[in-house]
């Protein structure tokens, strides 16, 4: 999905300066370099925003693949500045460059721009990279380079608990269009109320809806056994997992999580146990696609399979989730320790501090991803008053999500999203 477009401002300033290199000519003024102020298209409802440094202007994420037209959202201009082209003006995507121009009413000089819109690559992340495997403590895809992919995660999907009103297929849409989702995690209630043991269809057909959304969208997609207690019903884990590789495994797309947070039990004598358990009826279906593990102490104690790591089958990686207002440098050094060890680790949960964007803690754990090319999805697509919601209370169940719908942890985790490699 590389960038293929590209927008070139032409800076009528700077090329009558640079044509008079005579020496008599005084230096160009910068200030007269172009202020272009916002201008944002839109497509579909989501906004591409544009960047302008000095006299370049660059689109701050791709353009959809097939897109044709873009509609300008917003175009305002600093200073005393004016142009023909307007809010609402249709713009084609199809490699023609559009000439437009900018004049300042106070000095009267002209500013021509050539805007060049190009559509993104037809390789949307699963079929760039294929089926995602671990190689020691790396996730490589089918070339064996070490990748990551950032996106989110549903609230749990249990009946009433109001997160289950967002698992549609059109949030799927939304945040692949909107956020430039790579992957998203389907995270199915077990135990709790309303959760898969009370009403296994119900359940069953949201994880479902989910799935065949990301596969529709050509993104990773977690299948999230959401439990605290997994251990205990280990039969239906067996049962679940045997009819989703059923299913699903012959696509590229979809990765076991087959157990959540455990509590603080122990890995060897229990954990360990289950998950092999699991893991060998999950290979009885599906030979390859990747299964990921949950670690004692919701998620935390990923020194434990370090020690102990799970050998009966490959393409295994283990579960690590932050939140930053309990986990900092302590976490990321255990984390660093166990990858050191050569076991592959796979941020399923992640939130921030809540109720702002400014979290240095968040910017060390990215940090910290990047580095390590560690992949990780955002608690939660919900609107609950709570901090890691990305939605404000009625926000659109169906995504077409404007700035105003999402919470300040949602304009956080959008940031890094939309930022992520691609
Ligand atoms: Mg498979």
């Amino acid at each position: 999905m590389k960038i293929s477009y590209g927008i070139v401002g032409l800076l009528f300033g700077l090329v009558f300066c640079a044509c008079n290199t005579s020496g008599s000519e005084p230096a160009p003024d910068l200030n007269l370099q172009p202020k272009l102020g916002i201008l944002d298209l839109e497509i579909n409802g989501s906004v591409f925003n544009t960047v302008i440094n000095s006299e370049q202007v660059s689109l701050t994420r791709d353009l959809p693949f097939g897109t044709t037209s873009v509609k300008i959202k917003t175009i305002s201009l600093y200073d005393n500045n004016a142009t023909t082209l307007k809010a609402g003006d249709v713009l084609s995507v199809d490699g023609t460059p559009i000439i437009f121009k900018i004049k300042n009413n106070t000095s009267q000089k002209e500013l021509e721009y050539t805007l060049t819109l190009t559509s993104k690559s037809y390789q949307n992340a699963v079929q760039k990279n294929g089926l995602l495997r671990t190689d020691g403590s790396k996730i490589v895809n089918k070339n064996g380079l070490p990748v990551s992919f950032a996106g989110n995660s549903f609230f749990w999907s249990n009946n009433g608990w109001s997160g289950e009103r967002f698992y549609n297929a059109s949030i799927v849409s939304w945040l692949s269009l909107d956020w430039d989702a790579t992957i998203i995690r389907a995270s199915m209630g077990v135990d709790e109320s309303g959760g898969y043991l009370t009403d296994k269809l119900a359940n069953k057909n949201k994880v479902k809806v989910i799935v065949d959304a990301a596969i529709a969208n050509g993104m990773y997609v977690l299948i999230d056994w959401h439990s605290h207690h997994a251990e205990d019903y280990q039969t239906e884990a067996i049962e679940f997992f045997t009819e989703m590789a059923t299913l699903y495994g012959e696509y590229d797309n979809v990765m076991y999580e087959i157990y959540n947070e455990p509590l603080k039990i122990s890995w060897s004598q229990t954990l360990k146990p289950y998950a092999e358990a699991v893991i060998q009826a999950i290979r009885i279906v599906d030979p390859d696609n990747m299964i990921i593990v949950g670690t004692p102490e919701w998620s935390q104690q990923v020194d434990k399979p370090a020690a102990d790591p799970i050998t009966s089958s490959t393409n295994i990686a283990y579960t690590l989730h932050f939140y930053t207002v309990y986990h900092t440098q302590w976490l990321r050094d255990r984390a660093t320790a166990a990858l050191s060890s050569g076991i592959a680790l796979f941020i399923t949960e992640w939130g921030s501090i809540g109720y702002t964007q400014n979290d240095p803690e968040t910017e060390k754990w990215m940090e910290w991803c990047k580095a390590n090319k560690i992949s990780h999805c955002n608690w939660a697509v919900n609107d609950k008053a709570e901090e890691w919601s990305i939605l404000r209370a009625g926000a659109n169940i169906n995504g077409n999500w404007p700035d105003s719908n999402l919470s300040e942890a949602g304009l956080l985790a959008r940031k890094i999203i939309r930022a992520w490699e691609k």
